[in-house]
């Protein structure tokens, strides 16, 4: 019989003991377990994956696929709908990767851009190929002026913090108010739900394979925001076709488990590796603002059968 972990959540804080639900893992020797609070319902790595795992998992090609040509293209159809038309202010981009978006934004929108990101690649691609303002580490770290920012962007990053609460208040503190934050994340009801087939099916630990540590359900992810000092402007749910093959509505691809089988600890490297970023034929303007606008046609309010959200927060 293992002993169920009592430690308050890190979400609600609730002290109860927690539900042990299978063992996940972050490559074929780090493996951890999976939990559920009864309070909230979040699901989350217990233990939390130290640094040095975390160090070895975005390690490996983790950039690999970014396709630099979408991402700059992505920025600029963001920068013409959210920020045109708006007085330039300060922008930043939390866990800008290799870049690319956030160039797509300083082109087109004169605001003045900045990032962050913890992978060392990424930071040395956005610094050298593009000049940009990239702070390599944590948001912590940064410690960027209270009040600094008029728009915080926090694309898929939140399911990726080893300290949510502590990186929300982060993001509240460095918005002026009245500041927007954009936060999309994945759904954690859908998410989780080919990591417990898969142990089901396989009997072994599945990888999280994009590096997911928390599993927000919808009340939870709506009460974290307002505790942490945001007014929800819009909500949307996206991804359904995704979400559907999760949720066992909609066959899934014959060899779907490979992507969710752990791989052995990859060396971390005492430089990092140049990222050999994908690029291809460029597209029109048109298409990255139907790309874009395709987000925004999922449905208003938060849905089960999604796999993504996207939020449009105020600081209050
Ligand atoms: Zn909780």
């Amino acid at each position: 019989m293992v002993a169920p972990i009592e430690i308050p959540c890190p979400i609600c804080r609730d002290a109860r003991p927690k539900a042990r639900l299978f063992p996940l893992a972050l490559s074929r020797e780090h493996v951890y377990g999976l939990v559920r609070c009864v309070a909230c319902g979040t699901r989350y790595f217990r233990p939390l994956p130290d640094a040095a795992a975390l160090a070895a998992f975005y390690h490996s090609g983790y950039f690999a696929t970014f396709h630099v040509d979408k991402l700059a293209g992505k920025g600029r159809a963001f920068a013409r709908r959210h920020l045109a038309g708006r007085p330039a202010g300060r922008f930043l981009d939390v866990g800008c990767a290799i870049g690319a978006f956030l160039e797509g934004v300083r082109q087109t929108s004169g605001w003045q851009v900045q990032g962050v990101e913890l992978g060392a690649s990424g930071v040395k691609y956005a610094r050298e190929k593009y000049g940009l303002d990239v702070h390599h580490g944590s948001l912590a770290s940064a410690a960027y002026p209270t009040a600094h920012f008029q728009y915080v962007h926090v694309n898929n990053v939140l399911e990726h913090e080893t300290d949510p609460v502590g990186f929300l208040a982060e993001c509240r503190r460095i918005l002026e108010p009245g500041g927007t934050l954009f936060l999309s994340l994945p759904n954690g009801d859908n998410d989780w739900r080919p990591l417990a087939r898969y142990y089901r099916e396989e009997g072994r630990p599945p990888l999280s394979k994009d590096g997911h540590l928390f599993f927000f359900p919808p009340s939870a992810i709506r009460r974290l925001l307002q505790e942490s000092g945001f007014a929800i402007r819009h909500q949307r749910t996206y991804g359904f076709q995704r979400g559907l093959a999760n949720a066992g509505l909609r066959p899934r691809k014959r060899h779907w488990k490979r992507v969710y089988t752990p791989r052995p600890t990859p060396p971390v490297p005492d430089t990092p590796p140049d990222i050999r970023a994908v690029s291809g034929r460029p597209h029109s303007e048109a298409y990255y603002d139907f790309r874009l606008w395709k987000i925004y046609t999922g449905l208003p309010g938060l849905h089960s059968l999604g796999l993504d959200f996207l939020f449009l927060l105020t600081a209050v």
